[in-house]
């Protein structure tokens, strides 16, 4: 009888060990190791139009990638299968040990929550909720959004709606609410596209900082103030990393 208590209590609490593991992490990761993020022969055509073609990238902890190339180039389709948004045609994509592309739609949603950062371009805040409200809608605690509320110039709009905000204003914002929770990486797709100089400034100082705090950034940007600060800057083109 006290065999079969044991063996049930075990059973549990191997299913609650079980339900708090990341997700999908591989058992393969080596964390000695500074990569944080290797992409192997991704490829992803949208019908007939390659957008890429035999991708590989590796990225190791605390790098700034800017990811940079003409129109068309593949540059969001490589962000967004990183994101775990956009599926591979083939090709593998690990980032801090999870493979984003055998992931299940809740495991990438999770993903996305806990272990990455993303900026769009227009900074897609919930329209109804506070900044604060914004900032903390999927993560995070207080502590650490005041400390991006006032290190990102935000402070007296934290009761603000986003409409009532300057476009450059809800960029700071989406840069918070990615920062919150402390990723392994922030993905940024052109986020000073369009800004006025204080705001761009505030967002390059915002990613750099978190570089600092032992952060990594891959950023696609055609922007000198931000391509300046890269520790590397790849360039796409047709689909393929130009050597
Ligand atoms: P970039 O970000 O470098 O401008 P994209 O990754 O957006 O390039 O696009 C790469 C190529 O894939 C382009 O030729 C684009 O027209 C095409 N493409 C992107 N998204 C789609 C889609 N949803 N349907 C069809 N073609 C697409």
């Amino acid at each position: 009888m006290i065999g079969k208590i044991a063996a049930s209590l075990t059973w549990v609490a191997l299913r609650k060990i079980q339900f708090y593991w990341p997700v999908n992490k591989q058992s393969t990761i080596n964390t000695d190791k500074s990569e944080l993020m290797k992409l192997v022969g991704l490829s992803k055509a949208y019908d007939k139009v390659v957008a890429l073609d035999d991708v590989s990238l590796q990225m190791v902890v605390g790098e700034f990638i800017a990811l940079c190339g003409p129109s068309g180039a593949g540059k969001s389709t490589l962000l967004y299968m990183v994101a775990g948004l956009l599926g591979a045609d083939a090709g593998s994509i690990d980032v801090a040990g999870y493979d984003v592309s055998k992931m299940s739609s809740f495991e990438k949603t999770r993903f996305r929550k806990e272990v990455i950062g993303v900026v769009f371009q227009d900074a897609r805040l919930i329209p109804y909720l506070d900044i604060r409200e914004n900032i903390l809608a999927a993560a995070g605690n207080q502590n650490r959004a005041d400390q991006l509320i006032v290190s990102l110039g935000l402070e007296g709009r934290t009761s603000h709606l986003p409409g009532e905000l300057s476009a450059g204003e809800q960029q700071r914002v989406g840069l918070a609410r990615a920062l919150v929770h402390f990723p392994k990486l922030v993905l940024a797709d052109e986020p000073t596209g369009n800004l006025d100089d204080v705001s761009a400034e505030a967002v390059v100082s915002g990613l750099q900082n978190y570089v600092k705090d032992g952060g990594s950034v891959l950023v696609v940007t055609h922007d000198p103030r931000v391509l300046s600060k890269a520790d590397r800057v790849i360039t796409l083109e047709k689909g393929k990393i130009l050597l």
